[in-house]
């Protein structure tokens, strides 16, 4: 590989057909911001809109607005958009609560869907709370069901006859590195399984085609690659051919066929409003219709072809240029998703001082400097300027200093 210089970079910029869509953003001037897979960055458009949501229709048309602002059929309107991202048919999926929540429902149903069957599968090291709900769910239904996490090379062996469900998440949070949706769910579907994915580190990041995986169940959030705003709703998504027999637990009065007859005996709706609990979060769905309708402006295959280019290209500057480091993700492009980490023991130190430069990433424990890669708002030319910067800080040893090494309750 030929020494790769700045002026390459500022050359891609020049060539990149995404580059417009950082005009779409608010982004402050000199920052580079490498924690989109974390908290995306503000659409432009979403003051204005809240702005009007907070306004004309909460502030002067209230309670009507339910029905003449359509505030009561956002969850499926924008289950429906979030659809056409991640290959789903309309009437599938369903924007709201959060992933943690909607985690424990559709476990709930799935293991009603598969009786007798005693083993929820996933992988040691999944993002926390989708083990720690799979967790609480084994406890409430007692003996009858346990949590079995594996290492990654040994899950799709462990799936047998007796398994219920394998929950895993598509990109992990940590390496990066991303499953074959295709095949696993296969392979869980040849044992009789169901299979769930969480898309939290991969929607808005590539193409996904959940129908034609044939996926059985689905969540993920919007606040990452989505950009919908901190703690913006998240997503659940069930197959159209299990959509009879889904009942999931947390029966709320928005999951009734007719809530509002006010009726004393729970009766589900039929289909994917089902999965709906308490009233909606107006203001925050409406922070995330405004990202949605950005991200549908873009085709997925062209997000995914510059975010593999910019992991390459990261991973080939730090090979280059920072021998102080270990790449932690999948060096081929074709197992990994939109973020890298690089492993180092003062990963959090090296991280702050980073962010003292205005340049955003972020450490997850015990090691992972995490670089993640959004192709709407980010330069090529950001990616030499972080190594460059982070160059300095290990030559200088500038992350040694006490004030980057005391922990902050977020990391
Ligand atoms: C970010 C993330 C979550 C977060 O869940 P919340 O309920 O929104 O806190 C869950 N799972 C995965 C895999 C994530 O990456």
């Amino acid at each position: 590989m030929s020494q790769l210089t700045r002026t390459h970079f500022e050359t891609l910029d020049q060539d990149d057909s995404l580059a417009p869509m950082r005009n779409e953003f608010s982004l402050q001037d000199g920052l580079i911001y490498l924690d989109g897979n974390s908290l995306g960055v503000l659409p432009k458009a979403t003051a204005a809109h809240i702005s009007e949501v907070i306004q004309q229709q909460w502030g002067v048309d209230l309670i009507r607005s339910w029905n003449c602002h359509q505030w009561m059929q956002k969850p499926t309107e924008l289950g429906d958009k979030v659809g056409h991202l991640v290959g789903a048919e309309a009437g599938q999926m369903l924007v709201c609560d959060t992933t943690s929540i909607n985690i424990f429902k559709l476990a709930a149903a799935a293991v009603k869907m598969r009786p007798g069957r005693t083993k929820l599968i996933t992988e040691t090291g999944n993002f926390a709370t989708d083990l720690y709900l799979l967790q609480g769910l084994a406890k409430l239904l007692g003996y009858q069901v346990q949590v079995v996490a594996l290492p990654r090379h040994e899950v799709l062996d462990a799936i047998d006859d007796d398994t219920a469900l394998v929950l895993l998440t598509h990109v992990h949070f940590k390496t990066g590195a991303m499953w074959d949706m295709s095949t696993v769910t296969e392979l869980a579907q040849q044992k009789g399984a169901l299979m769930m994915w969480d898309l939290s580190h991969s929607v808005g990041a590539m193409p996904i085609a959940l129908d034609k995986v044939n996926a059985d169940l689905a969540v993920g959030c919007t606040y990452k690659y989505l950009n919908g705003g901190p703690g913006s709703p998240a997503f659940v998504y069930v197959a159209k051919r299990h959509l009879s027999q889904f009942e999931q637990p947390l029966t709320g009065w928005l999951g009734h066929a007719k809530p509002f007859a006010f009726e004393d005996d729970y009766q589900g709706a039929a289909g994917i409003q089902q999965a709906m609990c308490g009233t909606p979060p107006v203001l925050a769905n409406a922070a995330l219709e405004v990202a949605l309708d950005v991200m549908l402006t873009v085709d997925m295959h062209q997000v995914r072809r510059k975010s593999k280019h910019m992991g390459n290209l990261f991973i080939e500057l730090i090979q280059q240029r920072c021998p102080w480091f270990e790449v932690g993700s999948p060096v081929s492009d074709e197992q990994r998703g939109s973020h890298v980490s690089i492993i180092h023991n003062q990963g959090y130190a090296i991280i702050q001082a980073l962010i003292e430069r205005n340049i955003v990433g972020d450490f997850r424990a015990p090691d992972n400097l995490r670089f993640g890669f959004t192709p709407l708002y980010l330069k090529y030319v950001d990616l030499w300027d972080t190594v460059d910067a982070l160059v300095d800080i290990m030559t200088n040893e500038l992350w040694n200093q006490p004030k980057f090494l005391t922990q902050n309750a977020v990391t």
